[in-house]
């Protein structure tokens, strides 16, 4: 047998408990180990036309049932209820159980309710720096919230992530009559407030990193340094030593130009999640992926008795293979599927650490008032964002101080003038 994604065959007694659901477990499971197994496999048989056909007709089959990942699991028993929200598995790839609302407050708007589910920890990390750079700067707008998870976290188009309860899509402050869901400009942004938020983000809360298209990057950590930040400090938050060490907590990611993408760590969430992981796929309230295996049919292999070893109705196995009887010849190519664990459920939690400044600078004092007056017209969730405070002041602590370290990306003039363009149509939707 020729297994097409490294999975070690103890797992399928692992899974012997979740496999027990019966076939139901195939069809609610999503499509990507399938497709990752076709693009995995490692002998030429395995790209025959019939075994290209069985993959293709199961990797349709189950994208087509891929939508359900974000729909209501098996109702949660009250023991694992009981265990808080839990973050399964890869953003990429996971769910959340037991997921905690977003409350409201007037310091943030969720634009998109249905998508304001997270865990405990990115609630709490969210809510505590909305506020705080509320109480630094108290005539401020509400932030505007894009997209955290959905209530059983899984699939949340049109993001990649977003599935776990980790992720949070928080835009950028603006000035004054600037739109907020707009790609925000060198003279749009408001520097003060958006670099309050970043910084809590990376020092007061855990977070695993923080997504900024580089050119606002750029006006950000020129910002911090003119206000008199640790240059050190800034250019480690801003900047891998090396190209591709991805220690650098702020990244630059295409697409985030009027939003930021915040990773919280929720150690806790994803700790409680790896221990409950068994009972979770047991009880079916997640469902393990699905992942493509070939075997090559050897003496006294039947259809049937393969139904048993994988856990597949002879009907099933048909249909994987375009089998019209049962007849099976010795050396034939069988297309089977085998349960695999949801991306990252098992991995061990790595915190990677808060970021603390060395000192902090004195604020800047606080006139500015910076209000997002304009709502998106291809926005998400665009009529449920409440009317921000009126204008007030102008912004000033936005001076164009040079740089002090000389290190670092430079500032791409004349970037913002084509950028003003709508952030979903130029966003990558991490
Ligand atoms: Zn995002």
């Amino acid at each position: 047998m020729t297994i097409i994604v490294k999975e070690p065959v103890r797992r399928t007694v692992r899974f012997l408990g979740a496999l027990m659901l019966g076939i139901s477990l195939w069809a609610g499971a999503a499509g990507s180990a399938v497709a990752k197994a076709s693009k995995s496999a490692k002998t030429p048989s395995a790209k025959s036309q019939r075994s290209k056909t069985a993959i293709a007709t199961a990797k349709k089959a189950t994208e087509a049932k891929a939508a359900m990942s974000s729909l209501a699991p098996a109702a949660v028993p009250d023991d694992i209820r009981k265990l808080g929200p839990l973050s399964v598995g890869h953003p990429h790839a996971g769910f959340l159980v037991n997921a905690v609302k977003m409350p409201s407050a007037p310091q943030w708007v969720l634009t998109v309710p249905s998508h304001g589910f997270a865990t405990q920890e990115t609630v709490d990390g969210l809510a505590h720096c909305l506020r705080k750079v509320h109480e630094q700067f108290p005539h401020s707008p509400p932030v505007m919230l894009g997209s955290l998870s959905g209530e059983h976290g899984g699939l949340l188009p049109p993001h990649k992530s977003h599935r776990t309860g980790r992720d949070a899509d928080v835009y950028f402050f603006r000035k004054p009559g600037a739109s907020w869901a707009r790609a925000a400009t060198r003279d749009d942004i408001d520097l003060p407030r958006t670099w309050a938020l970043l910084r809590c983000f990376l020092t007061d809360v855990d977070v695993d990193m923080v997504l900024i298209v580089r050119r606002v990057q750029n006006w950000i950590e020129e910002y911090a340094l003119s206000i008199g930040e640790d240059p050190a400090w800034v250019n480690r938050l801003f900047h891998d030593p090396k190209p591709g060490y991805k220690i650098a907590p702020v990244r630059d990611v295409p697409g985030h130009v009027a939003h930021m993408h915040v990773r919280f760590s929720s150690p806790r969430a994803r700790r409680a999640a790896v221990a409950a992981y068994d009972r979770l796929v047991k009880t079916g309230v997640v469902r393990p992926e699905v992942a493509s295996v070939e075997h090559e049919v050897v003496k006294g292999d039947t259809l049937s008795e393969l139904g048993v070893k994988y856990h597949l109705s002879v009907k099933r196995i048909q249909e994987l293979n375009d089998l019209k009887s049962t007849v099976i010849r010795l050396g034939q190519k069988l297309v089977l599927q085998q349960a695999v664990d949801i991306r990252g459920a098992r991995d061990k939690v790595y915190l990677p650490g808060r970021h603390p400044a060395p000192f902090t600078p004195s604020p800047p004092a606080d006139s500015a008032v910076a209000v997002a007056t304009r709502e998106p017209d291809d926005g998400e969730g665009a009529s449920a964002v409440t009317e921000p405070p009126g204008p007030g002041a102008e912004v000033t602590g936005d001076k164009k101080t040079p740089r002090r370290d000389g290190k670092g990306g430079k500032r791409s003039k004349g970037a913002s003038d084509k950028s003003a363009q709508p952030a979903r149509r130029a966003n990558g939707w991490l």
